[in-house]
């Protein structure tokens, strides 16, 4: 018997039937004898609904109020889901964050997960129940107030309880079917990542890729927490994100890219009194944890910094990018040709981030991935030491 964290994104819970399906889901793998602990996200759009009804009330809600408010969404997902489970005659226990033992830092909107004391949920587990913890939200560690982890944060929540319940697997499910070498619905030859390591991962998401929170990973990376990006639309193998299954020889003497980013959202920063920007400071909407990046400034403390325009990245991420000069070479060649204007902005051995203007965004991904991920010869596939996966 395994103890497996199933974490459910928006995307696999857009209607009431989806919640049906997921519970049928969950279902099996808790009578396949497993012990199984689920983090739901809201139903897709509920969060942005929210953030919608929110400043239809008021311009600057104040933040510890719009996460007691933001917080809801996964509570009734969270619920109903333990609904479609008892209905299936699956004994199952729906937590809010706190309930849960989930502690996190101060800052609303974007809080970090600090401590996480899951009693109720070990306690349901060995009863034979299954726990369903609401995803993305928390208590503030020493106070009383409800957080949020900021936007697709149900991901880092999934990841935390793996690591403070030893699970063997977390599984985070979506709708594609794993981590693909860019994104599939710009470019269609895209194709699934069987295996990938927790700094290529983080690397992707620093650079755009939607998949999974950036810092989902980074508390992943730093626990040695082992992911499984999978669908819950099919049963294919999917992605894993792991250090454990690669030999340490996967670190090769040829740059490898693995994998074309993109972020179109990205915002270009002119420091005050700085006419030129002498290092553009780059955010994600994401990564401020609300839907629009104007919030930017007020979310990092920077103040009312200007900024210039909104810029679009793309990235090549990989292993020994800049060691090899030819990967450079190679890149600024397929932009020239296809007549795309670009800047480099990042430049390590694990990726090369560009800036272009977004609307040759699709094209340059496009591009990179033609001249980088098909017409090479594929990448070498890591060696792989383990088991796959403990899906029933
Ligand atoms: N419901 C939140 C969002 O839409 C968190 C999550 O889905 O993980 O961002
Ligand atoms: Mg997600």
């Amino acid at each position: 018997m395994a103890l497996i964290v199933q974490k459910y994104g928006g995307s696999s819970i857009p209607s009431l039937d989806r919640i049906k399906t997921v519970a049928r889901r969950i279902a099996a793998a808790h009578h396949a004898g497993h012990a199984v602990v689920v983090v739901m996200s809201a139903m897709g759009g509920a969060t942005d609904q929210l953030l919608t009804d929110a400043q239809n009330i008021a311009a600057a809600p104040p933040p510890r109020e719009l996460d007691a408010l933001l917080a809801t969404g996964e509570q009734a997902s969270n619920a109903l889901t333990a609904m479609a489970l008892n209905a299936l005659g699956a004994e199952a226990c729906s937590f809010t964050g706190w309930q849960a033992g989930i502690l996190t830092s101060h800052t609303h909107g974007s809080a970090d997960i600090i401590d996480v004391h899951p009693y109720r949920v070990r306690n349901a587990l060995d009863r034979g129940v299954i726990p369903l913890v609401a995803g993305y939200q928390g208590l503030i560690h020493g106070g009383a107030d409800v957080t949020t982890l900021g936007r697709r944060g149900s991901d880092t929540t999934a990841v935390a309880l793996a690591a403070a319940l030893k699970a063997d697997a977390c599984e985070i499910y979506t709708d594609v079917s794993g981590v693909y070498t860019a994104d599939p619905k710009v470019v269609p030859e895209a194709r699934p990542l069987a295996c990938l390591t927790h700094q290529h991962m983080r690397e992707m998401a620093a650079g755009g890729a939607k998949v999974l929170a950036l810092s989902s990973v980074e508390y992943a990376q730093k626990h040695g927490v082992t992911l499984h990006v999978r669908s819950s639309y099919d049963h294919c193998p999917g992605t894993i994100v792991s250090d454990e299954f690669f030999d340490v020889t996967y670190e090769q003497q040829s740059p490898t890219v693995i994998a074309i980013t993109h972020n179109p959202h990205t915002i270009e920063i002119t420091l005050p009194g700085r006419p030129e920007p002498a290092m553009p400071l780059h955010a994600t909407a994401s990564a401020v944890g609300r839907s629009t990046p104007r919030s930017y400034p007020a979310h990092t403390g920077h103040g009312n910094i200007p900024y210039d325009e909104y810029t679009a990245t793309a990235s090549l991420i990989g292993s020994g990018l800049c060691t090899h000069p030819e990967t450079l070479a190679t890149l600024r060649r397929t932009l020239t040709r296809a007549g795309i204007p670009f800047t480099p902005v990042t430049l390590t051995n694990t990726r090369i981030t560009l800036m272009c203007p977004p609307p040759y965004l699709a094209d340059t991904v496009r591009a990179l991935h033609k001249a980088f991920l098909t017409q090479t010869p594929q990448p070498p596939v890591p060696r792989h030491n383990g088991q796959l996966t403990l899906q029933p």
